[in-house]
C-alpha cells in the first residue's frame, strides 16, 4: 500500500491539490497534482503526474455547480482509484489567516474551524474557501486526519512593534494586527537557503507572484513583511493595488465614486500591474509589450521594491543576502535586473548571464550580497508539515 498525503488550496472558483507519497524516512514524492476549476459553472477536473503528463481529466456536467465536497470527495476518491495501492492517510490545507491563536500548523478540528471562521471577515477573497474547503472534507470523510497551514504563522515572530499599527487600542482589539501572508512560502524559502547561503543571517526574500510581497528574514524568521492587515497592501501586485494611502481611500468614499464593495473589487481587481498599464497584470505579457504604459508598470514595480530594500536593511541592520521566489521572481530576469542595478548603493553586483540563466546565484562572486533565485513549493511545505502532526 502507498500512503498519500494531499494537500489542498481551496478557492472561490477552483480547488487545487498535490498528492505525495509518504516514503522511506518520511521523505515525500510527488504522484500527482491537478485541480476541479470552475467550480460554479463549467467545473472540469485534470490531474498530472510531476513532469506535467496528464493522468486524468473529467469533465462535470455543463452549467451545473459543484460543491467544495463534491470537489474534495471526488479528487479523494479519483487519487485512491487510480494512484497505484494508495491510500490517503492525511491531508492538508493551505488556509491564509490563522488569527493570533495559531502559529504554526494545527490539527484540525471543529473548535479549530469555528475559530477560523470568526476570521472570514479579515480577508474574505480567500479565507472563506480555504476553510469551506477544510470543513467539506472533514464532513465527507470524518475519519481523515487533517492539518491546516496558514500564511500569517510565519510572521508571528515579527516583534510586536512591527506587528501592531498605531490606531487606539478598542480598534486594535477588533483584531487589527499586520498579520503578513505568503508565510507558507518563506517558511520553506527559510529553510532553502541555507542549502545556498549558509552564512547569510540577514536575509530578504521576495516572493513575486500573481500577489506579491517581500518578507525580512533574521536567522531565518520573519521581522517584517509588506502586506499587512489583508492581502492588498505592501507592493503593487497583478491586480491588486498595494499601499495607497487612506486618505485617497476617504475621498473616493466621500465623492460617492466607489461604495465599500466596489473600491474593495477596483483595489483587488483592477489594480496593480493591470491598473498602472492598463493592458495586463501578467509581467509575461508586459515584458513583451512596445507600448510605454508596459516599461512605466515594471518600472513602478521595481520601484516599489527598491524602497522596501531601502527600509528593511535599515531594519535588518544591513543585508547578508536577496532571494527572489514565485512566478515572476523565478523567471522575470528584467524586474530581478531592476531591482538589482538599483541596490548598487548596497554593493550587489547582478551577474547577467546567471540572471538571464534564472539562477541559482545571479550576483558576481565579489558582490557584497549575494543574490539568488530560488524556486518556492507551498505544497511541500504543506505536505512536510501535516506529515510531521499526523505522525509525530
Ligand atoms: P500565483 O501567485 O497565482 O500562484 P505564480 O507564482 O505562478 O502565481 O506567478 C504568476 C505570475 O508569474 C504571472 O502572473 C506572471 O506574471 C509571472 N510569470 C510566470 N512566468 C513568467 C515568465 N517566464 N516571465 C515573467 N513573468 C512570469
Amino acid at each position: 500500500m502507498t500512503e498519500i498525503i494531499i494537500v489542498f488550496n481551496s478557492g472561490s472558483t477552483s480547488v487545487k491539490f498535490a498528492a505525495y507519497a509518504i516514503g522511506e524516512a518520511k521523505t515525500l514524492n510527488l504522484m500527482s497534482h491537478g485541480e476541479i476549476e470552475g467550480l460554479q459553472s463549467d467545473p472540469r477536473f485534470t490531474a498530472k503526474d510531476p513532469s506535467g503528463k496528464t493522468l486524468g481529466v473529467n469533465a462535470f456536467p455543463r452549467g451545473r455547480e459543484i460543491e467544495h465536497r463534491t470537489a474534495l470527495h471526488y479528487i479523494v476518491t479519483w487519487l485512491e482509484q487510480n494512484l497505484a495501492d494508495a491510500k490517503v492517510v492525511g491531508a492538508g490545507h493551505r488556509i491564509v489567516l490563522g488569527g493570533a491563536r495559531y502559529e504554526a500548523p494545527v490539527r484540525i478540528d471543529h473548535d479549530v474551524l469555528a475559530y477560523l471562521d470568526t476570521l472570514v471577515a479579515m480577508e474574505p477573497s480567500h479565507q472563506p474557501y480555504n476553510v469551506a474547503g477544510a470543513r467539506a472534507l472533514a464532513d465527507a470523510f470524518p475519519g481523515l486526519p487533517q492539518v491546516g497551514c496558514f500564511d500569517t504563522s510565519f510572521h508571528r515572530t515579527m516583534p510586536e512593534l512591527a506587528q501592531t499599527y498605531a490606531l487606539p487600542k478598542d480598534v486594535l482589539d477588533t483584531g487589527a494586527r499586520h498579520w503578513g501572508y505568503h508565510g507558507i512560502s518563506y517558511d520553506y524559502i527559510s529553510r532553502q537557503i541555507p542549502k545556498f547561503a549558509p552564512l547569510a543571517r540577514r536575509v530578504i526574500a521576495a516572493h513575486l507572484g500573481g500577489g506579491a510581497s517581500m518578507c525580512a528574514m533574521l536567522d531565518a524568521k520573519s521581522v517584517e513583511t509588506t502586506m499587512g492587515f489583508g492581502a492588498v497592501t505592501g507592493l503593487p501586485m497583478a491586480t491588486r493595488s498595494g499601499d495607497i494611502p487612506q486618505d485617497l481611500l476617504f475621498y473616493l468614499l466621500r465623492a460617492k465614486l466607489f461604495d465599500d464593495q466596489s473600491l474593495e473589487k477596483m483595489l483587488y481587481e483592477r489594480s496593480g500591474l493591470l491598473g498602472l498599464s492598463g493592458l495586463s497584470g501578467d509581467m509575461r505579457e508586459l515584458q513583451v509589450s512596445d507600448d510605454p504604459r508596459a516599461a512605466q508598470a515594471i518600472a513602478y514595480f521595481v520601484y516599489a521594491m527598491t524602497k522596501v530594500v531601502g527600509a528593511y536593511t535599515s531594519v535588518l541592520g544591513g543585508l547578508d543576502a536577496l532571494v527572489f521566489t514565485a512566478g515572476i521572481g523565478e523567471n522575470s530576469a528584467p524586474a530581478r535586473a531592476g531591482l538589482c542595478r538599483a541596490l548598487g548603493w548596497l554593493g550587489v553586483v547582478l551577474d547577467e548571464t546567471a540572471n538571464q540563466g534564472n539562477g541559482p546565484r545571479i550576483s558576481t562572486p565579489d558582490s557584497q550580497v549575494s543574490v539568488w533565485v530560488i524556486p518556492t513549493d507551498e505544497e511541500l511545505m504543506i505536505a512536510q508539515h501535516t506529515l510531521a502532526l499526523i505522525r509525530p
